[in-house]
């Protein structure tokens, strides 16, 4: 609606004044903010009567009252915070200072036991970051200026050993202050080497000397994606030593060898995997074989070892799906073997581990059809039977997705009734004898059935 020319040239209605969510607004609640606008005060806000102005207070954070109130008023809210342990706020103070001296100096001149209670919080910071939160620490140093620095720097040069073994600390220390003397551990431990790291990787830059102990020691440093990826950007030699050193047992292994990858160090890792898994199946087959299938499904493609060509599966459990790949992958490299009589054999003497092998043949894609007893398989509870191949579902679940009976019969049925929305599944076929374009093999599975 074309409203706003009429509201334009309305006369303004009486001002009302600002309610404490507008001055909020208007001055923002952090230090950052109330600096900015303490030095660039709105006049509309300067102007409220002093009644007005003592009613909005009490309802706004402190910060941004102090900024309404002016720089005096800010400085007193910095020193009492500070005091109360908000020690970062020393940082705001001291810019305020340096904008506003004249404002500041009667605040500060009464307050010494505040100011030097907040001095004593940014030590107590220090020290608790010397043994725990390092970043913390840095940060302060890069953040820290003019009088609350010196402070700073004299709490740090104080513990300067402790210094030392906190690399963060160490080369933010040293970015600032390049001749300081810092004493540096010699011969760096894992988590120092870490923690130089993980600081190289957040502040993207190291102090020079800081910078040139992680880089001796980084074939050291755990191998993990992180430091890998440390060592691509700025160790790029030092990649392939690292992944040498990859624990092939640790849980990140699986990322690991997806980092190597899809950043070209396949060879190297998969180099070491396969002569593990050689060394493995070597001694002993089926540990040999899980090992290989585990890589295998990490996507680690390894030539199958020497152990696990001989052309047999006897000594193997047929119930595996690693088992029936590699029966898959011996019958395609020309091997005389007959997944079909394997299954049939073991359904006559555990009909139970016969239902899981099947699955397993299926999974592995060896054309096989389910052996003759487990069709009245007393064990398998009806509705629980695959409606296509009568096989039992609950072996491993999606079984009708796969199954290769489920392709043949939609291509052989003719095509389904219209359904009566709502007239609930349609009742399941009775069970079909294998389809097959060829005439013969159904002939010969009725033979079959009728000899039972
Ligand atoms: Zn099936």
């Amino acid at each position: 609606m074309p409203s706003s020319a009429a509201t334009a040239s309305q006369p303004s209605p009486k001002k009302t004044p600002p309610t404490p969510p507008d001055i909020v607004r208007r001055i923002g609640e952090t230090n950052d903010a109330a600096l900015r606008y303490v030095l660039a005060p709105d006049p509309q806000l300067s102007r409220l009567s002093r009644k007005v102005r003592e009613a909005l207070i009490s309802d706004l954070p402190p910060v941004t009252a102090g900024a309404l109130l002016g720089p005096a008023a800010l400085a007193r809210h910095f020193v009492a915070s500070a005091a109360s342990g908000r020690y970062r706020d020393l940082f705001a103070l001291w810019e305020l200072f340096r904008a506003r001296p004249e404002e500041c100096k009667p605040v500060l001149a009464e307050r010494p036991r505040a100011l030097e209670k907040g001095r004593q919080a940014l030590e107590k910071a220090v020290r608790l970051g010397l043994r725990g939160h390092a970043e913390r620490v840095a940060e302060d140093i890069n953040a820290a200026q003019g009088l609350i620095w010196q402070w700073l720097r004299e709490a740090l040069l104080g513990n300067l050993p402790a210094v030392g073994t906190r690399p963060a600390i160490a080369s933010a220390l040293l970015a600032r202050e390049p001749t300081l003397r810092v004493p540096l551990p010699p011969e760096p431990d894992e988590r120092w080497l870490a923690e130089a790291a993980t600081a190289h990787q957040s502040t993207g830059m190291l102090a020079p000397p800081v910078d040139a102990l992680l880089a001796s020691g980084v074939d050291r440093l755990p191998a993990t994606v992180a430091t890998l990826s440390l060592a691509l950007g700025h160790y790029p030699d030092r990649v392939g030593p690292l992944l040498d050193r990859v624990d092939l047992d640790s849980d990140e292994v699986g990322q690991i060898t997806a980092w190597a990858r899809d950043h070209g160090f396949a060879d190297r890792l998969s180099g070491r995997i396969e002569t593990l898994v050689d060394k493995t199946a070597a001694e002993d087959r089926v540990r040999g074989l899980a090992l290989w299938y585990a890589w295998q499904e990490r996507g680690v493609d390894l030539p199958l070892p020497e152990a696990l060509r001989a052309p047999t599966i006897d000594d193997l459990d047929l119930t595996r799906p690693e088992s029936a790949v590699l029966l898959a992958r011996l019958i395609a490299e020309g091997a005389e073997l007959d997944p079909q009589r394997k299954l049939d054999e073991l359904a006559i003497r555990n009909r139970q581990l016969a239902e899981k092998a099947y699955e397993a043949f299926v999974c592995a894609s060896l054309a096989v059809t389910l052996p003759t007893p487990l069709e009245g398989n007393p064990i398998v509870k009806e509705g629980t039977r695959c409606e296509y191949c009568r096989a039992w579902t609950w072996v491993r679940p999606g079984h009708e997705r796969r199954c290769p009976r489920r392709a043949e019969a939609a291509m052989a049925e003719p095509p389904a009734p219209m359904e009566v929305p709502g007239a609930g599944p349609p009742p399941l076929r009775p069970p079909s004898l294998p389809v097959s374009d060829d005439p013969v093999a159904a002939w010969e599975a009725e033979l079959q059935n009728a000899g039972e």
